[in-house]
C-alpha cells in the first residue's frame, strides 16, 4: 500500500463525503497473491523489453520477477500476458480532475467517476493534479477514497493553486496552510516576482514542490530554476526569459485575449535567443528542474481540423465537454475563431523549435515528464496522455525514453521512490497491454489499432488491465463504463 504520510494527515480531519460527490464502488480487486504469466516486461527504467517473465504481486507490492517456466506459480489470481507487455502505470503529471467542463464549479456536470475511469482504461495509475477546480477538500477526499480502493482512480496527487495575497509577508503563512491542508503541492500562476520568492522560499523550508505554468510575464524561468522550482508546465517562462526585452508583440495584443495570447503564444520559441536558452537549461538541470511539456494539449492550433475530429469523441466525449471545447472565448482553451492558415503554419514552425530544445534539456540530463492537461481544446482524458506520448516521440525520443518519461520521470519529479519502475519491492503499478508499445504507442489508445493477422484485419490493442497499486482493474470494461455514461448523456440531450 502507498503511504503519502503529507496527504493522509491532512485528510483525516476531512470527514466524510457527501454521497452525491461520491463516485461509484471501486470495481478493482486486490488478491493476496498475483501473478502476471509470461509477459514482455518494459521496466522503464530505460532497459531494453525483457521476458518472458512472470511478475509476481504481493501486499500491492512487486515481490518477484522470474523468467516464465513450464509449471505456473500458485496465486490467487492469474492474468495470462502471452503476447502481451507489462511497463510500469502511467504517471500523467498534469491531470486536472473535472466534474465540470473547464473544471469550473457551475453548469452541467460529469459522473464524478468519468475522468478517473478514462485515466484508469489508458493504463494511468498515478495523476498529479495540478490545481482542481472543484476544490482541495473534494479532491483529498477522493485522493483518499482512491488510496483505500473506494473507488476505481488512479492515485492522486493533489496541488492547489496558489490563489494568494498580494503581499510578500502573507505569502508564508498561506503556503503553510495549503502543505497543514494536506496539499501536495503548489501550482503558481502568474505572480509578482516578490510575490514568487517569496512563495518559493516557504515552500523550500516546507519541502512542499511547486510547479508553475508561468504564462507570459515579468517572472520568467531563469528566476524560478534558481529558486529550485520543481516543475515548468508547459512551456511558459522559458523561451519568453531568453528573450532581450519583450516578445515583439503586435499594437493590438492584449493578453486577456485567449485568441491574442495563444496565437502570438506560437511566435515565441521562433524569437527566443539560443545562447540565452543554452544557459537557461544549464540552471535548470543544476536546479532540478522537471520540464513537463504537454505538447499534445496545444495540438489545435497546428491542425484545427485534426484536433476537432479525433475518432474517440463519438463514444467516450460527454455533450457537455464537446460544447466546452467549442469556440467561446469565457471558455478557457476554446480561443479557436477565426484560427488560420498562417497561425497553423506558425505553430508547425513553432513545435519544431520547442521539441529541438526540450529533447536537449533531456541531452544535458534535464527529467522531462509526460503530462496531459486534458479537459481543454479537444484534448480528452486518458486519450490524451497516449498523444502526449506520440508527440514526445515526434520530439525524436525513443519509445523507450518516451515510456521512461511517464512513468520513472514521472515518480523522479513527485518524490516517488518506490514507483514508475517494475522491480522487486515496488508499488505494484502496471498496465498489461494487448501489444508492444515500442512498435507502436497507439496500442495504448482504448480504441486499439487495426493489424494484420494471418491476413487478416484485426482490431488489437488498448490496455487490458491497469494494477493500481496491487489492485486489478479491468480496462476494457471501464472504457464500456464510461461509453455507457456517455450514451445516457445523449439519450437525455435528446429526449424530448
Ligand atoms: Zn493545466
Amino acid at each position: 500500500m502507498k503511504t503519502i504520510p503529507v496527504l493522509l494527515a491532512g485528510m483525516l480531519a476531512g470527514g466524510a463525503l457527501p454521497a452525491q460527490q461520491a463516485p461509484a464502488p471501486s470495481s478493482g480487486v486486490r488478491y493476496p497473491r498475483l501473478v502476471i504469466r509470461n509477459a514482455t516486461v518494459i521496466d522503464g527504467a530505460g532497459n531494453p523489453a525483457r521476458g518472458p517473465f512472470d511478475i509476481t504481486v504481493q501486499n500491492g507490492r512487486i515481490s518477484a520477477i522470474s523468467r516464465t517456466g513450464a509449471t505456473a506459480p500458485t496465486a490467487d489470481r492469474v492474468i495470462d500476458a502471452t503476447g502481451m507487455y507489462v511497463m510500469p502505470g502511467i504517471i500523467d503529471l498534469h491531470g486536472h480532475i473535472q466534474f465540470h467542463p473547464g473544471g469550473g464549479r457551475g453548469g452541467d456536470t460529469y459522473p464524478k467517476d468519468y475522468v478517473y475511469k478514462l485515466w484508469l482504461a489508458h493504463g494511468i495509475t498515478t495523476v498529479r493534479d495540478p490545481g482542481s477546480g472543484e476544490g482541495l477538500d473534494t479532491v483529498l477526499n477522493h485522493t483518499r477514497l482512491s488510496h483505500d480502493n473506494r473507488i476505481s482512480a488512479p492515485t492522486i496527487l493533489p496541488y492547489v493553486t496558489f490563489d494568494g495575497p498580494q503581499t510578500a509577508d502573507s505569502v508564508r503563512a498561506l503556503v503553510r496552510s495549503y502543505k497543514a491542508r494536506g496539499a501536495a503541492g503548489l501550482k503558481v500562476f502568474i505572480q509578482r516576482p516578490d510575490i514568487y520568492d517569496a512563495l518559493l522560499s516557504e515552500a523550500k523550508a516546507i519541502n512542499l514542490p511547486v510547479a508553475v505554468d508561468l504564462k507570459i510575464q515579468e517572472t520568467d524561468a531563469m528566476f524560478v530554476a534558481r529558486r529550485d522550482v520543481r516543475t515548468i508546465e508547459h512551456w511558459y517562462g522559458i523561451p519568453d526569459a531568453a528573450i532581450p526585452g519583450p516578445q515583439d508583440f503586435p499594437d493590438y495584443y492584449v493578453y486577456d485575449n485567449e485568441l491574442d495570447r495563444f496565437r502570438w503564444g506560437g511566435d515565441l520559441w521562433r524569437q527566443a535567443d539560443s545562447a540565452r536558452l543554452s544557459a537557461l537549461l544549464d540552471t535548470m538541470v543544476a536546479h532540478q528542474v522537471t520540464w513537463d511539456p504537454t505538447f499534445a494539449v496545444y495540438e489545435a492550433n497546428r491542425d484545427l481540423t485534426r484536433a476537432r475530429n479525433l475518432p474517440w469523441f463519438r463514444d467516450y466525449a460527454l455533450p457537455p465537454l464537446m460544447k466546452f471545447f467549442e469556440p467561446n472565448l469565457s471558455n478557457h482553451g476554446s480561443y479557436h475563431l477565426d484560427w488560420t492558415t498562417a497561425d497553423e503554419v506558425m505553430w508547425r514552425e513553432n513545435y519544431k523549435i520547442w521539441m529541438r530544445w526540450v529533447r536537449e534539456y533531456a541531452r544535458r540530463g534535464g527529467n522531462v515528464t509526460v503530462g496531459s492537461d486534458a479537459g481543454f481544446i479537444y484534448h480528452l482524458f486518458g486519450f490524451a496522455t497516449v498523444r502526449e506520448m506520440e508527440l514526445h516521440q515526434e520530439a525524436g525520443f525513443h519509445p523507450i525514453e518516451v515510456i521512461q518519461q511517464a512513468t520513472r520521470n514521472g515518480a523522479i519529479a513527485l518524490g516517488l521512490a518506490n514507483t514508475g519502475v517494475i522491480r522487486p519491492g515496488f508499488e505494484a503499478d502496471l498496465a498489461v497491454v494487448d501489444g508492444n508499445p515500442l512498435h507502436n504507442l497507439k496500442v495504448l489508445y482504448g480504441l486499439g489499432v487495426d493489424v494484420v493477422e494471418n491476413g487478416r484485419m484485426v482490431r488489437r490493442g488498448g490496455v487490458k488491465y491497469t494494477i493500481k497499486d496491487g489492485v486489478v482493474f479491468d480496462a476494457p470494461k471501464l472504457l464500456e463504463d464510461v461509453a455507457a455514461m456517455v450514451r445516457e448523456a445523449k439519450a437525455k440531450t435528446s429526449a424530448p
